[in-house]
C-alpha cells in the first residue's frame, strides 16, 4: 500500500472509500458532520438506529451515491473520547483498511484518526500507519493459485487546511509507523514460512538482505567457527541437524552513536523444534516453526532501527538452529559446555532454546554492552501463566526494567514482570555439571530466566519469554491470524528511547 497525505476539507475526498472516524456517543462534528449534510442527514439516521454508536473499532458503511466525491463511506469508532489510546488508534486503522479490502477499495481516502486529542499528530499518524500496514497484511503461503492483487493500493490522509501546520509532524509520524509496520510484517513472513523454507540459512539470507538494503554490517558464523569459540552449548543442541546451524550477528553502527552504550538485542532462532528425544507429542510439535519468533523480532527491530537512523551502537544477535532427532542428536544426561567455561547437564533436550541463548548471551559480552535484552520463544510454562496477553519479563536491573516496561507501553505490546527468585536457583542445581537445564514444570519459565542469568555477565539484562504471543493473538484487527510479529515495536521503541 501506497501512503500519501493532502490538505483539503476531508469529506470532499476522492476515493473508492473514504473512512471518517467518530467518537462514542458524542453529537456529529467537523468531518462527519460536513459528510452527513452532503448526505441529507444520513449519518444522524444511522446514529439514531443505534447500529452504530462510535464504539472502538466498531464499523459501518455508507454509499453517498453522487453526495460526495467518494464512492464509499466508512465510519469507524475511536470509543470514549476520554479513554482514546494509540493502541484504539491503531485497531482504528486496521478495521477501516480491513472493511476497505473486503469491499476490493483500491484507493482509500480518510481522516488522521484521533488529531486534536491530547495524542500529539506525530504519534496519531504513527499509530495508523503501524494499524493499517499490520492490520493490512496477509500471508499467501505456497499456494499454487496466483495471489489477488494487494488491495488497498493507495490511502491518502487528508486534512483540513488550517492543519497545514502539523504538515512535518505527521510526515514524521507515518514515515515512522510505515517502518515499524513493515519490519513487523518482515517478522511476520519469516515465523509464517514452514520449516523447510525457514532454515537457519534462510535467516543468515535475510539477515544479509537487511544489512545491504539498510546499511548495516553482517557476519554469520558457521558450525567451525562457532566449535573455535567453543559454543558447545549451541553446537549440541546443533547436532542432531543435517542442516548447520548459523549465528548472525547484525551491527547497526551509526557516526554519532555515543561511545560506551552499546545495546545488545538477542533473538531465539530454533527454526524448528522437535524437542529432541525428549519429543513433543505431535499435537503441540506442530506449532513449533514458531520457535524462531524472536529472532525474527530481532531482525526486524534492527531493520526498523537502521531505516529509523537511530543515534545508538545496536548489534543484533540470532543463533539459529534446528532442535532435530539424529544418531548423532544430543541425549538427556549429556554434559555440555559452554563458551563461558560453564558445565550444563541435559535433562530435557526440549529445553534447548536457554542452550543456544547461552552461547549468544556469552558472545554479547564482548561488546561490553550497557543492556543486553534477548527475546524468545522460551517456554510453555510463561503461556500458562500469562496466556495470550502478555510476554514476560525477567530481569533484576530496575533501570532496564523501567525502560522496557515504557516502551511496551508506548507500543502496545505488552511486557509483565516476572519473578527471578533466588529459591529458582535451587531447582537448577546438578550433581554432574554447574548447572541442569530443566528444574521441573513448576515455574517454568522463571527457572529458564535464572539459568540464563548464569551467562550474562554484564549489568544490565533482561529476558523476554514470549511463548504466549508469537502466533494467532486474538481480538485484535492488528494481528491478522498467523505470526504476530510481537517484538519488533517493542525493541525498537526501547532503543529509540535509550538513544534520546
Ligand atoms: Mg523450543
Ligand atoms: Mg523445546
Amino acid at each position: 500500500m501506497q501512503f500519501s497525505l493532502i490538505f483539503q476539507a476531508p469529506h470532499l475526498a476522492q476515493a473508492d472509500a473514504l473512512i471518517l472516524s467518530m467518537y462514542e456517543d458524542e453529537a456529529l462534528h467537523k468531518s462527519p458532520a460536513a459528510a452527513d449534510a452532503a448526505l441529507g442527514g444520513a449519518i444522524a439516521d444511522l446514529l439514531s438506529t443505534g447500529d452504530f454508536t462510535g464504539k472502538a473499532s466498531q464499523v459501518a458503511v455508507l454509499y453517498p451515491r453522487g453526495a460526495l466525491p467518494a464512492r464509499r463511506l466508512i465510519l469507524v469508532g475511536l470509543g470514549k473520547r476520554e479513554s482514546l489510546t494509540l493502541d484504539t488508534l491503531r485497531r482504528a486503522a486496521a478495521v477501516g483498511v480491513q472493511k476497505a479490502r473486503e469491499l476490493k477499495a483500491k484507493s482509500l481516502a480518510s481522516t488522521l484518526h484521533g488529531r486534536g486529542s491530547a495524542l500529539s499528530a506525530e504519534s496519531c499518524a504513527q499509530a495508523y500507519l503501524e494499524g493499517a500496514v499490520l492490520g493490512n497484511y496477509q500471508y499467501h503461503g505456497q499456494k499454487s493459485s496466483a495471489p489477488s492483487p494487494e488491495l488497498p493500493e493507495t490511502l491518502t490522509l487528508v486534512l483540513p487546511e488550517d492543519a497545514q501546520g502539523d504538515k512535518e509532524a505527521v510526515e514524521r509520524g507515518m514515515n515512522i509507523g510505515q517502518v515499524l509496520g513493515e519490519a513487523t510484517c518482515l517478522a511476520r513472513t519469516l515465523v509464517n514460512l514452514p520449516p523447510n523454507l525457514c532454515t537457519p540459512q534462510h535467516l543468515a539470507e535475510t539477515a544479509r538482505q537487511i544489512a545491504q538494503q539498510h546499511g548495516l554490517s553482517v557476519q554469520v558464523l558457521d558450525r567451525a567457527e562457532m566449535e573455535a569459540l567453543k559454543m558447545g552449548a549451541l553446537l549440541g543442541v546443533a547436532r542432531g541437524s543435517a542442516i548447520p546451524p548459523q549465528f548472525i550477528i547484525l551491527e547497526h553502527q551509526p557516526e554519532r552513536a555515543a561511545e560506551g552504550k552499546t545495546i545488545v538485542l538477542i533473538g531465539k532462532g530454533i527454526t524448528f523444534d522437535t524437542g529432541g528425544y525428549s519429543i513433543k507429542p505431535a499435537d503441540s510439535m506442530v506449532a513449533m516453526k514458531n520457535d524462531m519468533a524472536g529472532a525474527a523480532a530481532v531482525l526486524g527491530a534492527m531493520q526498523a532501527i537502521a531505516e529509523l537512523k537511530v543515534p545508538r551502537h545496536v548489534v543484533g544477535l540470532v543463533p539459529a538452529t534446528f532442535n532435530m532427532i539424529s544418531g548423532e542428536a544430543y541425549l538427556p544426561s549429556e554434559v555440555l559446555t559452554a563458551s563461558n567455561g560453564k558445565t550444563i547437564e541435559v535433562i530435557s533436550t526440549d529445553a534447548e532454546g536457554r542452550l543456544i541463548l547461552a552461547d549468544a548471551l556469552v558472545y554479547a559480552a564482548r561488546y561490553k554492552p550497557a543492556a543486553v535484552v534477548d527475546i524468545a520463544t522460551l517456554t510453555g510454562s510463561i503461556v500458562v501463566a500469562l496466556g495470550n496477553a502478555a510476554a514476560g519479563l525477567f530481569t533484576t536491573n530496575n533501570e532496564l526494567r523501567e525502560a522496557l516496561l515504557a516502551a511496551a507501553e508506548a507500543t502496545g505490546e505488552r511486557l509483565w514482570t516476572m519473578p527471578m527468585y533466588s529459591d529458582y536457583e535451587k531447582l537448577i542445581e546438578s550433581k554432574t555439571a554447574d548447572i541442569k537445564n530443566s528444574g521441573g514444570r513448576h515455574g517454568g519459565a522463571c527457572i529458564g530466566a535464572v539459568f540464563l542469568k548464569h551467562f550474562a555477565d554484564y549489568p544490565a539484562w533482561a529476558h523476554i519469554d514470549m511463548a504466549g504471543m508469537a502466533d494467532d493473538l486474538p481480538n485484535n484487527p492488528i494481528y491478522p491470524s498467523g505470526a504476530s510479529g510481537y517484538g519488533v515495536r517493542l525493541l525498537t521503541e526501547y532503543v529509540r528511547r535509550a538513544a534520546q
